[in-house]
């Protein structure tokens, strides 16, 4: 048995420059592991609580420091002692100490730093890659996934509270044929992003970049950006719909309001039925393969009707939907809402209940797609957990800016290790 001998965290800053909390594991064999956590802008009202110290004299409010206090005087001294092996256990005792539904007593940022810190030392310990002793973890819940690195779904266009305010959606996403090694389709991912700039360059349309390293254009409406990425695509020689696809996250729920959509392709606001018939023509113009979170997070009527018509054509993906709730899943599942679900770990809390969860999703056939947040910091934990649980695609935001490019490039040494062979 490896035990637990001391837990810590500290204040850091994400790749916004908001504080978040760093914890760090040291085990009785002298093993440390250190585990930063992401944050949410767009967030889904079903995740887990993320705990700010609302004091306006202090980062306006966003600090960490009762997080942090959190894991020095409480989540860490509850875990000593423990086997660090056991993440059922770590993660239930973490449960158990906070004693909410929803982790708002802690903050599942203080907690979910804690559980990844305990994985990553029982991985040393073990002396695994950090995704082969995901995998194992996974196989003991019955969730059998072959190791292998998915296929990038990489951010090239940011809206929404991502962007400079001037897009609707918030992520226009270029997704390489699955069938190209992960390098391969990284490769295609850079060489259509920085034909992209150029082009927004020329049209003079270009911005900046966004929260998530793709572009912040200047552009008049939400079917502009994906003409653009069209044309960029056009101009390269891979061809659309046989070497990459398009896809989409709307986040709807940042621009419904009062039963409405509004959107600056259309003059007035959109109700549910008309942003459908919206979707159905943008499908038809640039055939999407993948729609995240269409509808507002409580529309279920109107992602069943959605679902139902892009049924076999493209992937549903629900995020602030199902914001990594087993029982939201569970909900989507029995009212056939989405077939593919975002998977963030800060949404559930813990490991554990992120594994579960995914489980849930593989055992509905459901399409898994592993995601960052979009206040990220440099630790790449989710690129070997997407590896362990064998995820279909990663969406790690654009190949650009360190916190994203940190993970890609997890995921290249990743390949290089597995295309060695057993050592
Ligand atoms: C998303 O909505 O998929 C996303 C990554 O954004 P955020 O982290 O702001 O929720
Ligand atoms: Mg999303």
């Amino acid at each position: 048995m490896t035990k637990v001998s001391k837990i810590w965290a500290r204040q850091i800053l994400d790749s916004r420059g908001w504080p978040t909390v760093e914890a760090v594991c040291q085990l009785d064999t002298g093993h440390v592991a250190v585990a930063s956590v992401p944050g949410g802008t767009s967030t889904g009202a079903y995740e887990a609580v993320e705990v700010r110290d609302n004091d306006s004299s202090h980062f306006h409010g966003k600090g960490v420091l009762k997080a942090v206090a959190s894991v020095n005087d409480v989540l860490g001294p509850g875990l000593w002692g423990y086997d660090v092996t056991d993440q059922a256990k770590i993660d239930a005792r973490l449960n158990e100490l906070d004693g909410t539904k929803n982790k708002s007593k802690y903050g599942a940022n203080a907690i979910l730093a804690v559980s990844v810190a305990c994985l990553k030392a029982a991985s040393l310990a073990a002396s695994q890659p950090l995704y082969r002793w995901v995998n194992g973890l996974a196989a003991r819940i019955g969730l059998n996934a072959q190791i292998k690195v998915p296929s990038p779904l990489l951010n090239m266009i940011n809206g929404g509270l991502h962007g400079a305010g001037n897009l609707d959606f918030q992520e226009f996403h270029l997704i390489p044929a699955s069938s190209k090694a992960f390098s391969e389709a990284l490769r295609c991912g850079v060489e259509v992003y920085m034909t992209l700039g150029e082009d927004l360059k020329r049209r003079g349309a270009i911005h900046s970049v966004g929260d998530e390293g793709g572009y912040a254009p200047n552009l008049f409406t939400n079917a502009d950006a994906l003409e653009v990425l069209y044309e960029a695509i056009r101009a390269t020689n891979y061809q659309i719909g046989r070497d990459v696809f398009l896809g989409l996250d709307v986040a709807a729920s940042v621009f419904y309001k009062n039963g409405e959509y509004t959107i600056r392709d259309k003059s007035a606001p959109l109700r549910d039925n008309d942003l459908l018939e919206y979707y159905k023509y943008i499908n038809s113009q640039y055939h999407l393969a993948l729609l995240e979170d269409p509808f507002h997070e409580d529309a279920w009527d109107s992602w069943k009707s959605l679902f139902t018509s892009f049924e076999g054509q493209l992937t549903v993906v629900g995020d602030d939907l199902l914001a990594t709730n087993s029982e939201r899943v569970a909900q989507a599942i029995r009212e056939k809402a989405c077939n593919g679900i975002l998977v963030k770990p800060n949404q559930a809390g813990t490991v554990s209940e992120t594994l579960s969860v995914v489980k849930m999703a593989r055992d509905a056939n459901w399409k898994v797609i592993t995601s960052h947040r979009s206040g990220e910091t440099n630790d790449w934990f989710i690129a070997d957990f997407a590896v362990g649980i064998g995820s279909d695609y990663v969406k790690f935001g654009a190949p650009a800016r360190g916190e994203r490019v940190v993970k890609y490039n997890r995921l290249l040494s990743i390949e290089a290790e597995l295309a060695m062979g057993p050592r």
